[in-house]
């Protein structure tokens, strides 16, 4: 199982949150760390992710709905920091594969610096 709030010792992103793989924070909480993309979208494309482990944002705000709240005040934090909370920024959750989805603990990309087009591809 993989949504079960703890630690899976496979998972990328609860490595992220432990320190055992190296990330470019930038804020933390006692719920969520916020760290650059490897592979950035945007001038701004920040990950903002929830300490426990939840497949995908809607199984983290069934078992948590707390810190689906935490992530979206985060990503405004650092849509502030960036400077791109006045031109606009945009929230993404990707949820399964044909989203896009690759990493199966919840996220929120946090995209900005750029035009946005809408409807996204
Ligand atoms: P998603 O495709 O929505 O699951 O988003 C996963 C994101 O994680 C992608 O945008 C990747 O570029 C990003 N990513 C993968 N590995 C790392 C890493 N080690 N550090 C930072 N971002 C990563
Ligand atoms: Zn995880």
């Amino acid at each position: 199982m993989t949504t079960t709030g703890q630690p899976q010792a496979d998972c990328l992103f609860c490595k992220i949150v432990s320190g055992e793989v190296p990330a470019t924070v930038v804020r933390e909480t006692e719920t969520t760390v916020a760290f650059r993309d490897i592979n950035p979208q945007a001038p701004t494309h920040v990950l903002v992710i929830p300490k426990v482990h939840h497949r995908d944002a809607a199984a983290l705000a069934a078992a948590d709905p707390q810190i689906v709240a935490d992530l979206l005040v985060e990503a405004g934090k650092v849509a502030a920091d960036d400077k791109v909370d006045a031109t606009g920024y945009r929230v993404v959750f990707n949820t399964g594969t044909g989203a896009g989805q690759t990493v199966f603990h919840a996220h929120a990309h946090v995209l900005g610096g750029r035009g946005l087009n809408w409807p996204p591809g």
